[in-house]
Parts: structure tokens; C-alpha cells; sequence
């Protein structure tokens, strides 16, 4: 039975697996012992990452929207001469920026550099984005502003050796399984010292020495008020503060107001915990930071980033093996989206559209002399622009924005006004009903590529059965619409994509498809021979010196008032994956969580006569959804928390659009809300 060596498709581990296949069809999955991320093992999810691939419910062909409304079947020629042809006329009516384009983590980094390509090279816009701007775009301003480099610091082997794990906005266990493993081997094996900061008791909790619990959108606040306990204490770390930064003074001059009696009036958490907290961080060898949405997902999203960041070089735990600063990427590629310039100010590498040597590259390259040299739209901008009649085409490669964005009543209302929409996908999503023109796509099984976890590392996907049906791989769809109107899109293979990739993109220059055959490789790799990078920022930041960006706490978007009395935050399950297209089609993964759920602390549902396992309604200023309610201790009073998965109690119908200023991320961790039983 041929067994095929690939890189699962869920989060963004990034584990190493093998598909067991029998005459076109997947029937199993199996770890890899040789994978340097997974070791030989698996979440449930990396077991049953076959089950959906083969499933009916996949696209068998494309599909366009008749007079009547309804679908009717295409060919592929018919269904790519109206989207050239659309989108086109819509640019000569309304202007280049008419259209915009989301492209998608789940897919190759081949696919995305293409969809970018596509964007910039045959329609003459910036405005790509994809879903990384809903779960990282703070960290990218963040790190950014403060390091000059947003991607993870340090290598997810390294979490076994590090003397202290401070995690805030993670529920590793949940989310990063493998890490979430491994973090749980440094406590046991090597007596490491756990610290979380979280509203919620996770899996982690038994482990922590430490567990904060502070009020959803606050950790401006905490993460300032640890600093002003280690300065106060003369905790910090001088040599590496004069040596490798710069703005200490002016961290000093704001934190020196965050004593613990302050902090403990906005957080809730006790000040003798915040001292505890600060003491084991500043006085461990090593620490890495970990987070995750929980921080990235608020109208401060920066600010908490750049928190973060501060805390690790007020105590020298950066630039070093075992200890840095660590966001957590959670899907399969969205490093590698963000890499390849699926965004609306940077080409591939993070090289800025604005500067005028980059945009002459790029130009040389694609032998063109156009290419626009503003930032374009960004996924929620675009989504707004929609909404008020100012966007009028969208083509949208493997999202869902009608579970996953944030106010899905107002998405819904922008989608519907578009002029035309392309999906181009694996299933009839709640996105691609809205559509004109569906597209039958390849899952990762069906194609060749790469993917970039969130440790940096390059890792190959690998062919394991045909295309299904009448669908194709979604780079070959990108050629045939970029050929339809005249561009020389003549790949043969992904690995010629990656030439032209490593060419133009100066951290993935060492990088070429017979090194990935048989190993990995962790960006920045700048020539054939480099090695790759363990860790970032070794003897100098990648921007130079290291930059204290100080800032205050301030309110999130919505606080509770009398009506809508409660705090909502939102979350993902071991069992499922973001919108559930995939995860919903294993009937294992399934079977074990199949419905929503809200979680309510003991005391809130006592005060509101709501018993466990009760239906009840939760609303907020946006809409209101049905689902059952789960009485717990393991929440904070006055927060309820609900799983984002399930489009049949779409959390996302709740939560807040409010964006952050810089990052224009939505504030999905916190809103105002009310729980109600039904009469
Ligand atoms: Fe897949 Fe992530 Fe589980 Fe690894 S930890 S098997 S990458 S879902």
C-alpha cells in the first residue's frame, strides 16, 4: 500500500504525516518518526486528517449562478471566461480597486505567492489579503515596531529546555496540541516553570505554578504592571538593556504608575500573584513567552504585542536559545501567506509595495512597469468597502468569512452587495452559497507544495492521490485565469513556483525543492549552504537595536453595562478545526464535540436560574444565538465563553467589528453580553 510522507493540514505545528493510500483512495493517517516538529506523533486531528478528502459532500465541478438564482453545472473554460471577463469590466468601471482578492492559509506558499502574483501582476491592485489579518496582523505591527521581525523566535524543540513558560491567550493544549505537549514535558521532565494568564482554567492549569486569571482585555495592564514590579525591584536586565536596546526610559517613565494596587483594580488578578509571576520570569535563566488570539484579538492588539515584546527585553530573554517571544500560528500556513506577501502592503519577504527599489524588482521580474505602489485593502477593510457599495468584486481562495469574521449579519450584508464573488474552495461553504461562480478546488492531498509553520520551518506537502472529480489544484486555476488574459503563466511544477519564489524573496533565498526533499528549513536561509535559523535576533534585532515601545492600557471597544451585563470571549476545541468545513466531515472529530456550547461560571447561572445542559439564548448589541449552556468553575464571574466553530450557533453573530487602529484586527476576545433563558 503506498504511503505517502506529507505535513498535516490543520494547525500550524506543522506535524509530519504519512496518508495510507488504496486506488486513488486515503484511508489512513500515521505520524512520521522522522519529523523534526512531531516526532512521531499525532493530535486526533493529524489521525483523522484523510476523513474529509474523500468525503461526497466535496465540489465536483464548477458551479455559476443562473438568472434564477440558483446553480447550474460549468465547464472550467465557461466558468474562468466569466471571471476574467467580470472582474475586468468591473476594473474599467469602477477603477483598478474595484476588486479585491482574499487568498487563503490553508493553502501552499506556491499557491498564495500566485494569488498575490495574480493581485498585483494581471489586475493591478493591492488589495489581497487573507485570514491572518483576523489572527496575527498585531503581531506582525507589533513584533515589527519593537524586534523588526514578526515571525516566532525560537523553535518549538526548544520549549523542553526552557526554565520558564509564560503563556497568555493560549490554550495550547487546544489549539497547538504538539506544543501544547511538549510544554507539558518541560514541567515534568525538567521542572520548568508554567505561568498562565488566562480568564479560563485550560488542560494547563494542573501543570502551571502559576494560574492569573484577569479580566478579557486587560493585559496591557498586567504585562505593565510585571515590568513596573521588576524595574522596582532592580530585576531587569542592564547589560542587555544598554547593550541591544533603545526607549528604556521611556518604558520606565509609563509603567511606573502600574503598581500591583492599580493592576489588581483593572485585572482582577491578586497583587501577591503578580509579584509571585514577575519574580520566577525575571529570575529564570531562560523564558519564553507564548501567546496567541487571546492577546492578538482586541482593539489593542498591537499594544498587547508590543507589551510582550517589552517584558522580554527588560529582562534579556531574547536572542538566545530557550527564551523569546513566541506567537502561535494557527492554521497550517498562515506563516507562510504572511511570507509570501498575501497582504496588502508587502510583496513576498515583507518587502514594502511602497518602496520604489522593491516595486522596480518586482517589475523586472514580471516584466511589467505598472504595478500600483499604494497599500491596499486589508480583509476587514475590504469587507466594509463592500457594505457600503465601494468594493464591487471578490474572489476568495479557501475562506470563509461567513463563519469566521467577526459581525457575520453585516458580512453577510457586504457579500450580497458585491457585484460578483468567486469562491474557489473544497465544500459549498456558508461563503460560496453567496457566490456567482464556484470553484472546484484540491485538497492537500491531491497536490504538490510547501507550507510554513509557525516555528518558520518550510516543510513539503506531497501528492498522494488524483484530483477528485472535475476539480483542480488551486496554483494550476490561478495560471489558467492569469493565461486567460495574456500573462506567460507557464509553470510546470509548485518547485518552479518556489524558483521564482527564492528569487525574489531574500529570507527564503537558501530554499529549493531538492533540500526540502529530504529535510526542513527555518527562515531566514539566505543562501544554498545556510542552514536555516533556529532562533531569531542572536547578536542584533533584525531591525538593529531592540525598540521599548511603552503604552498605556485603555478600554476595550465594549464594557458591560446594566443590559448587556456579561463579558463574551470566544475560542477554539481540541476536536475542530476554525470554521469546521474540514473537521465536521470526520466522523470521529464529530462525534466527539458535536454541538455548540456556552460556558458559564457556577455563580452567574445560579443568579440567572440556568442549569447545566439548559438551552439558552446569548445576545449582544449584533444578534443573538441558541445553544446550551455549560455551568462551570473553570471560568472567571461574569464571562461567558463560546466555542467559534459551529455555524449553527455562530459565535461570530456576537462578536465585535471594532478594529485596532494599526492592525485593523477585529476584537473578537471581548464584547458586552447578556445571557437569557428561553420561556
Ligand atoms: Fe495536525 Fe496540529 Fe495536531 Fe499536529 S498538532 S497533528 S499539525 S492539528
Amino acid at each position: 500500500m503506498p504511503q505517502i510522507l506529507t505535513t498535516c493540514i490543520y494547525c500550524g505545528c506543522g506535524c509530519g504525516l504519512y496518508l495510507n493510500v488504496v486506488k486513488n483512495n486515503i484511508i489512513g493517517s500515521f505520524p512520521s518518526s522522522e519529523s523534526e516538529v512531531s516526532q512521531g506523533s499525532l493530535c486526533v486531528k493529524g489521525w483523522h486528517a484523510h476523513d474529509f478528502i474523500n468525503h461526497p459532500d466535496r465540489l465536483k465541478t464548477p458551479l455559476i449562478r443562473s438568472s434564477n438564482g440558483e446553480f447550474r453545472q460549468a465547464d472550467w473554460p465557461e466558468a474562468i471566461n466569466l471571471i476574467t471577463s467580470k472582474l475586468t469590466q468591473l476594473q474599467d468601471e469602477n477603477g483598478k480597486d474595484s476588486i479585491a482578492f482574499f487568498s487563503s492559509a490553508k493553502c501552499t506558499n506556491e499557491e498564495n505567492f500566485l494569488m498575490m502574483k495574480l493581485a498585483r501582476q494581471v489586475f493591478k491592485t493591492n488589495n489581497i489579503d487573507h485570514c491572518a489579518r483576523l489572527c496575527h496582523a498585531s503581531t506582525v505591527l507589533g513584533l515589527s515596531a519593537t524586534f523588526g521581525s514578526a515571525a516566532m523566535t525560537n523553535s518549538i524543540s526548544e520549549f523542553e529546555n526552557a526554565e520558564c513558560i509564560l503563556i497568555t491567550g493560549s490554550n495550547t493544549t487546544e489549539q497547538h496540541p504538539l506544543i501544547g505537549s511538549r510544554i507539558i514535558k518541560a514541567v515534568k521532565n525538567n521542572n520548568a516553570h508554567l505561568i498562565i494568564v488566562d480568564p479560563r482554567e485550560l488542560r494547563l492549569s494542573k501543570f502551571a505554578t502559576l494560574h492569573l486569571k484577569q479580566k478579557p482585555g486587560t493585559d496591557v495592564a498586567w504585562l505593565n504592571g510585571i515590568m513596573h514590579i521588576i524595574i522596582s525591584n532592580n530585576w531587569h536586565d542592564k547589560e542587555f538593556i544598554n547593550k541591544r536596546c533603545e526607549g528604556f526610559d521611556e518604558l520606565k517613565s509609563i509603567v511606573a504608575k502600574y503598581t500591583p494596587e492599580y493592576v489588581e483594580s483593572i485585572t482582577g488578578i491578586r497583587q501577591d500573584d503578580l509579584v509571585n509571576a514577575a519574580n520566577i520570569y525575571s529570575k529564570s535563566k531562560s523564558a519564553m513567552i507564548v501567546y496567541s488570539m487571546g492577546i492578538t484579538q482586541h482593539t489593542t492588539g498591537v499594544d498587547n504585542v508590543k507589551s510582550c515584546a517589552n517584558l522580554a527585553m527588560l529582562t534579556g530573554n531574547i536572542g538566545k536559545l530557550y527564551s523569546g517571544v513566541n506567537p502561535l500560528r494557527g492554521q497550517n500556513n498562515v506563516q507562510g501567506a504572511c511570507d509570501m506577501g498575501a497582504l496588502p502592503n508587502v510583496y513576498s519577504g515583507y518587502q514594502k509595495v511602497t518602496d520604489p527599489d522593491i516595486k522596480n524588482k518586482f517589475e523586472t521580474k514580471w516584466n511589467i512597469n505598472n504595478l500600483p505602489s499604494d497599500a491596499g485593502l486589508s480583509v476587514t477593510a475590504a469587507i466594509n468597502m463592500a457594505y457600503s457599495n465601494n468594493l464591487k468584486g471578490l474572489y476568495i481562495m479557501g475562506e470563509n468569512p461567513m463563519v469566521s469574521d467577526p459581525n457575520i449579519n453585516h458580512v453577510k450584508q457586504a457579500l450580497n452587495k458585491l457585484e460578483f464573488l468567486v469562491v474557489q474552495d473544497i465544500f459549498m461553504s456558508e461563503t460560496a452559497e453567496l457566490a456567482d461562480v464556484v470553484l472546484p478546488a484540491c485538497s492537500f492531498a491531491e497536490k504538490e507544495g510547501t507550507f510554513t509553520n509557525t516555528e518558520r520551518r518550510i516543510l513539503k506537502i506531497r501528492k498522494a492521490i488524483e484530483p477528485l472529480h472535475n476539480s483542480i489544484e488551486d496554483w494550476k486555476i490561478l495560471c489558467k485565469i492569469a493565461k486567460s488574459l495574456g500573462y506567460n503563466w507557464d509553470y510546470d511544477s509548485p518547485s518552479e513556483i518556489m524558483d521564482e519564489i527564492v528569487e525574489l524573496t531574500p529570507i527564503y533565498s537558501g530554499v529549493n525543492y531538492n533540500r526540502l526533499e529530504n529535510d526542513s528549513i527555518q527562515w531566514p536561509c539566505t543562501d544554498i549552504n545556510h542552514p536555516g535559523t533556529k532562533f531569531l535576533h542572536k547578536d542584533k534585532f533584525s531591525k538593529g537595536k531592540g525598540s521599548f515601545q511603552p503604552v498605556d492600557y485603555k478600554l476595550p471597544d465594549e464594557i458591560p453595562d446594566n443590559e448587556y451585563d456579561l463579558i463574551l470571549t470566544t475560542g477554539r476545541l481540541y476536536w475542530h478545526f476554525h470554521t469546521r468545513t474540514m473537521t465536521s466531515r470526520s466522523h470521529i472529530l464529530e462525534r466527539e464535540s458535536p454541538h455548540c456550547f456556552v460556558e458559564i461560571n457556577y455563580n452567574d447561572a445560579k443568579l440567572r436560574n440556568i442549569k447545566d445542559g439548559q438551552d439558552v439564548k446569548v445576545c449582544t448589541k449584533r444578534g443573538e444565538i441558541t445553544l446550551k449552556a455549560k455551568v462551570t468553575d473553570k471560568i472567571l464571574e461574569g464571562i461567558l465563553f463560546i466555542p467559534f466553530h459551529f455555524v449553527e450557533a455562530a459565535a461570530n453573530i456576537l462578536t465585535n467589528d471594532a478594529l485596532d487602529p494599526q492592525a485593523e484586527i477585529p476584537e473578537y476576545k471581548t464584547c458586552a453580553a447578556k445571557i437569557l433563558t428561553l420561556t
